[in-house]
């Protein structure tokens, strides 16, 4: 009997050759038990990859959702900008799941070019804390912020920065630079762009529409 045979569990009759008496019928060689137990693990794995997967996907919905409930707060904000004859832009800022200070466009309002959405909330949410650093708390807008308010956020060590549409002209989040994102600077942070991003720049568009129209009236 060959080492194989007996790994098989092969039963050889007298002259070598493999006999009809094999193991019963549904009795599985060692090999197979081999193969079967790898199916099995592979199997296993497979199923914990799967779940894993299913629960990033369950927490990632979870985020996206929350997110768009604070950016929609950030639109409110947007809109009241909007009443004074302002950019419409607004911004909340989040911390441990609470809104802590909101603020919007008042630039035209004050006749001061602080005066933006990010700053104004900083500044509040500052004061409340009664601390400099804002490092636990995410900041929403509804505008990629321009290089003022990027140099806020990164003095403020704000970690995480929600926006809902990119600013082609002014953006310092990637469009014209990345403030946000450069590794020479002691502090970077995690943004998001795009979230309500069509309601945002909506929002953007029919103000600047509705100032022409008024424009066009005015020299009609
Ligand atoms: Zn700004």
């Amino acid at each position: 009997m060959t080492t194989e045979s007996i790994k098989t569990g092969e039963l050889l009759t007298s002259d070598g050759d493999a006999s009809n008496s094999s193991p019963g019928v549904g009795a599985l060689t060692q090999e197979e038990k081999g193969r079967a137990t790898k199916q099995r693990r592979w199997e296993q794995r497979m199923e914990k990859k799967r779940m894993a997967e299913e629960q990033a996907h369950i927490l990632e919905e979870a985020k996206r959702k929350q997110d768009e409930m604070f950016m929609r707060k950030a639109l409110g904000e947007a809109r009241k900008a909007a009443c004074t004859g302002d950019v419409p832009i607004g911004c909340v800022l989040v911390r441990r799941g609470k809104i802590i200070a909101r603020g919007y466009n008042r630039r035209n309002a004050d006749k001061n070019v602080l005066s933006h959405a990010e700053v104004s909330a900083i500044r509040k949410a500052c004061k409340k804390l009664g601390d400099w650093r804002l490092e636990d708390c995410v900041l929403y807008v509804t505008l990629e912020p321009c290089p003022m308010c990027a140099g806020a956020i990164v003095q403020a060590r704000i970690p995480r920065v929600v926006m809902g549409c990119a600013n082609p002209k002014a953006g310092c989040a990637g469009s014209v630079l990345d403030l946000l994102h450069q590794p020479g600077f002691n502090h970077q942070t995690e943004t998001e762009m795009g979230i309500l991003g069509e309601e945002c720049s909506l929002l953007m568009k029919e103000f600047f529409q509705d100032l022409r129209r008024a424009k066009d009236a005015d020299k009609g």
